[in-house]
């Protein structure tokens, strides 16, 4: 745990947020202000800044929130369709510095 990250605070219980989903490695939560309807964030509870900081041997974890995300979309209503994002980096928009993906979905996105 970085004793000075907001998500470690969250997945220790430190802060509150509402918790869609928790696995042995992984917490879901709601962002706080969300840009779709349903936007989550997926969140590997060992801390690393960004994708660029993940060590290979993380790689099982990277795999299973992939799986996060399918089970995620399995119960959306309507359609199943989603987007998956997360910037790595303070210039493309990163504001906090845990690693985590953006869950977006019910909403009609085409711009990138
Ligand atoms: P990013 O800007 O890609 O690093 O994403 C960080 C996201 O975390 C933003 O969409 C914020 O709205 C969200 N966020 C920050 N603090 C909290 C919090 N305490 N609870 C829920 N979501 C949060």
């Amino acid at each position: 745990m970085a004793s000075d990250c907001i998500f470690c605070k969250i997945i220790a219980r430190e802060i509150p947020a509402q918790i869609i989903k928790e696995t042995e490695d992984m917490v879901v939560i709601k962002d706080r202000a969300p840009k779709a309807p349903i936007h989550y964030l997926i969140i590997p509870k060992k801390h690393s800044i960004n994708i660029a900081d993940i060590s290979d041997e993380d790689a099982f974890i990277a795999g299973k929130l992939l799986l996060v995300a399918r089970d995620l979309s399995k119960d959306l209503d309507g359609s199943q369709a989603f987007r998956l994002i997360s910037n790595s980096g303070k210039e493309v928009g990163q504001s906090v510095f845990h690693t985590h993906f953006h869950f977006l979905a019910g909403k009609h996105m085409s711009d990138f």
